[in-house]
Order: structure tokens, then sequence, then C-alpha cells
């Protein structure tokens, strides 16, 4: 597969797989467990989670996929913004490790920004790297002015928004992600399956290469060089068509009438997130 490769010369295949919505009901576990065995064995082995997702639940989740097979896979989870503090983050990343029965996770990642000073936040982080509990650490919902503030050096990934009717970190953050060869994981790329994935444009677009809307969804985002794409899929017919789409290459064409349709932005947005 593809692959981003990050600052420290680690390789990571730009289709991963998100967990978001894992983890809430024992009944479904099974499955769960199952569809991300399936992703891994599918070539899709950067799977992200996070504390919050159903109270750690999702974490416990992965842990089950990933077991007998750790080094095959590259661990992404995020701590909350409010254990993202000196006094916090060592029992929150302590917790993250026992859910996830692991050792070390490959990404830390601050959720989003929240009132603890970045300075802080950074030296925490710092710390956990030192002690081996997180091989490197990075950002999610950062904007550029964010990342500025963070300064150069030490974060490996910035977790943001993206899909077609998302577009507005084209307008500066990936650009500027891009100059420093800064890692950008697009999240909720397929726009959570709602009413993106019913648009006409799309599924006509989609007709031309025998595929879904979903797998055009996709294969848009991963025309980003630098981007890491972490579609979540509990569906073994999702996770199989997902992986697919990395097949897909959209022509100029196609990429051209889907920007008439869903244009990518002219001015400065705020930076959106869910
Ligand atoms: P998403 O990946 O855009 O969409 C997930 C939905 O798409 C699920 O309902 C899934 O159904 C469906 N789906 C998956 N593959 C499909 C396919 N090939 N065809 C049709 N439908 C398909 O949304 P997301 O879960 O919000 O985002 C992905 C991941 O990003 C999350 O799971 C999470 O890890 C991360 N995330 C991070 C943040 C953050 O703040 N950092 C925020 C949101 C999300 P099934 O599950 O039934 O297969």
């Amino acid at each position: 597969m593809r692959t981003v490769t990050l600052a420290d010369g680690t390789a990571v295949p730009v289709l991963g797989q998100g967990t978001w919505q894992m983890g809430r009901r024992r009944f479904r576990r099974r499955r769960e467990i199952a569809a991300l065995r399936l992703g891994i064995d599918l070539g899709m082995t950067c799977i992200d989670t996070a504390e919050m997702y159903a109270d750690g639940g999702a974490e416990e989740v992965v842990s089950a996929a990933i077991a007998g097979q750790r080094d095959r896979v590259f661990v992404v989870t995020k701590v909350s913004a409010p254990n993202a503090s000196l006094r916090q983050m060592p029992a929150a990343c302590a917790a993250s490790l026992r859910r996830l029965r692991t050792d070390v996770i490959d990404l830390y990642l601050v959720h989003w920004r929240g009132d603890v000073p970045l300075d802080e936040t950074v030296e925490a982080l710092e710390k956990l790297r030192a002690e081996g509990k997180i091989r490197r650490w990075g950002t999610s919902n950062f904007d550029v002015s964010d990342l500025q503030e963070l300064g150069p050096g030490a974060c490996a990934a910035n977790q943001v928004l993206y899909h077609p009717e998302a577009r507005g970190i084209e307008y500066d953050l990936l650009p500027w992600c891009r100059e420093r060869g800064l890692p950008v994981m697009a999240y909720s790329p397929l726009g959570q399956a709602g009413i993106l994935l019913q648009h006409g444009t799309l599924a006509a677009v989609a007709q031309e290469y025998g595929a879904t809307p979903a797998q055009v969804v996709l294969a848009w985002g991963l025309r980003q060089p630098g981007l890491i794409s972490i579609p979540k899929a509990a569906h073994p017919r999702h996770v199989r068509a997902n992986a697919a789409a990395l097949e897909l290459k959209l022509s100029d064409d196609d990429l051209r009438l889907i920007d008439v349709v869903l244009p990518p932005p002219v001015r400065k947005l705020p930076l959106a997130a869910l």
C-alpha cells in the first residue's frame, strides 16, 4: 500500500481505520473486532482510536483486534483536552495503554485544544515519549495558528476533518503542513456516510469507474500527497470496498466536475470539526 513517511522515517499506510462508535454495544463487539482484523489483513494497519470513544470501549475493541499482531499495526489514540496536562496525562496514557493491552502507543494525539497551556501539554507529551510510553505525538483539530504556536519540530501529524463537503483546510492548513512535511490525517473522510454519499455527481462519477460513491470520496481525499485517511467501517463489505478504493484514480476531468458542485474554499474558513 502507498505510505506516508513520518519525520522519523516511519512509513504509515495512507489508508487506515477509524473506530468512533465502536465499543459502545456488547452485541456488536465481535463484528467490530472482525472488521478491524479484516482491514489489517487488507493492509489498513493504521488504527485510530481515542480514550473518549465509548469511554475507552473503542480502545478495548482495538486491543482485541490487534492481539497477536501488535507489531503489524500502527496504533493511534488520543488524550482528551482536559487530560492534556502534566498532572492528568500520565494517568490518561496509562489507562489507554492498559485498555489497548500494549506497552507503547505509536502516535498519541491531543484530541483538541483546550484550556491547558500548550507548553505544559508538550512537556507532558515529551515526558511520556522519554519514558517510552508513546513513540511520537501529534495534534488533532489544530488550525495553522495553533500549529504555529506549537513551533517547529516534534509534532508528528495533525488530524482534522476533511471530505468533499468540508474542504476548508485546502485553503491554508493543507499547504502549510505539506510545505513542512507534516502529515495530515483526514477524519470522517466519508462525511460519516451522510447525504454526501447520496450526491448525484459523485454517484455519476462512481458509475463511470464501476465504483461506489464512498470509494470515489475516499479516492478524492487520497489524491492529496502526505494525507492519511481513516474511514471507519464495521461492515465487512465496507472494509473491502474501502481497501479497494486505493486502486481508484480519479481523472482530472472528474476532479474538476467535483470542484464545480462541491467547490474548494476561496478564503480562510474557521477550522471545521465534529
Ligand atoms: P466516516 O469514516 O466518514 O464514516 C463512517 C460511516 O461510513 C459508518 O457509518 C460506516 O458504516 C460507513 N461506511 C464505511 N465505509 C463505507 C463504504 N465503503 N460505503 C458506505 N458506507 C461506508 O466517519 P467517522 O467515523 O466520523 O470518521 C472516521 C474516523 O475518524 C473515526 O472513526 C475516528 O477514528 C476519527 N475521528 C476523529 C475525530 C477527531 O476529532 N480527531 C472526529 C471524528 C472522527 P459501517 O460502520 O456500518 O461499516
